[in-house]
């Protein structure tokens, strides 16, 4: 187990959902925290819900001196960095014909350009830290296509694609880079959709946050000979559809 006495972990958009449960669950395991992330006033109570091993800090992830602050303040706080999680992201809504172009740009540039540049500050201090282990939150959209979600769509096949050039890039030094790609989640994000969207899936229920945050722990506490790697969470939906044939039976 990578031990995490004495270090660090950065989880951007970790006020609410999937990120919320990755801290919880880093505290749990006895790990200092920093919530990072837009939503002050939930960051904020978040941290103070979880105690003293967790801090909040404002972190747009498009905003280089936002994150030069932050990983700062998080290493003078709590020790060097051990992890990034880029878990930030927002989801569009518009075919490729009705999208507008400021959106699809906003949606690369909060989840592919702002996961870059996380990766972009932190490698640095994870080399001197002599390692470490950056997960890139993308989803099954990193992995196939859907409509009427271009924008988001591109960003995650974008953050699957920079784990693994950022995976070779910095073995060497120790750093793992990996990818999870989480099916539909009960999230804020995710509020809005119906139930019977996880209905054609081999386990046809939406997941929890829990689900994807034990499964990022394990990535960076036990997966140590993991890297460039994908980890699917979305309760078998990319393996296939549920057809019921009756010719089959
Ligand atoms: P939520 O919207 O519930 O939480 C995301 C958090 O990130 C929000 O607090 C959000 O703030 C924040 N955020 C948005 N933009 C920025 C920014 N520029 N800088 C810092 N923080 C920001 O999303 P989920 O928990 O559902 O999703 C977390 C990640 O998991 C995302 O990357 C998402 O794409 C991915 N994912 C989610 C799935 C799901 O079904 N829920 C499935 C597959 C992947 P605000 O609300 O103000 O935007």
């Amino acid at each position: 187990m990578t031990g995490l006495l004495g270090r660090s972990i950065i989880v951007t958009g970790g006020a609410r959902g999937i990120g919320a449960a990755i801290a919880t669950e880093f505290v749990k395991t006895g790990a200092s925290v920093v919530i990072a992330d837009v939503r002050d006033d939930d960051g904020a109570q978040l941290a103070h819900s979880l105690g003293p091993s967790a801090r909040f800090h404002h972190l747009d992830v498009t905003d280089s001196d936002n994150w030069v602050r932050v990983l700062t303040e998080t290493e003078d706080e709590f020790g060097s960095l051990l992890a990034l999680v880029n878990n930030a992201g927002i989801l569009d809504f518009g075919t490729i014909e009705s999208e507008h172009p400021d959106l699809f740009r906003h949606v690369l540039d909060v989840n592919l350009f702002g996961a870059w540049l996380g990766m972009h500050l932190a490698a640095p201090r994870l080399r001197v830290a002599g390692g470490g282990v950056i997960v890139n939150i993308s989803s099954t959209a990193g992995l196939t296509g859907y409509a009427g979600i271009g924008g988001y769509v591109a960003s995650k096949w974008g953050l699957r694609g920079l784990t693994k050039a950022a995976a070779v890039e910095l073995g060497a030094a120790n750093v793992r880079v990996c990818s999870v790609h989480p099916g539909p989640i009960h999230t804020p994000m995710t509020a809005g959709l119906p139930e019977s969207m996880a209905a054609a899936q081999p386990l046809p229920r939406f997941g929890e946050p829990e689900e994807i945050a034990a499964m990022v722990r394990f990535l960076i506490t036990e997966a140590t000979f993991s890297t460039g790697s994908e980890f699917v969470a979305d309760g078998g939906a990319t393996a296939g559809q549920a057809l019921v044939l009756e010719s089959v039976e």
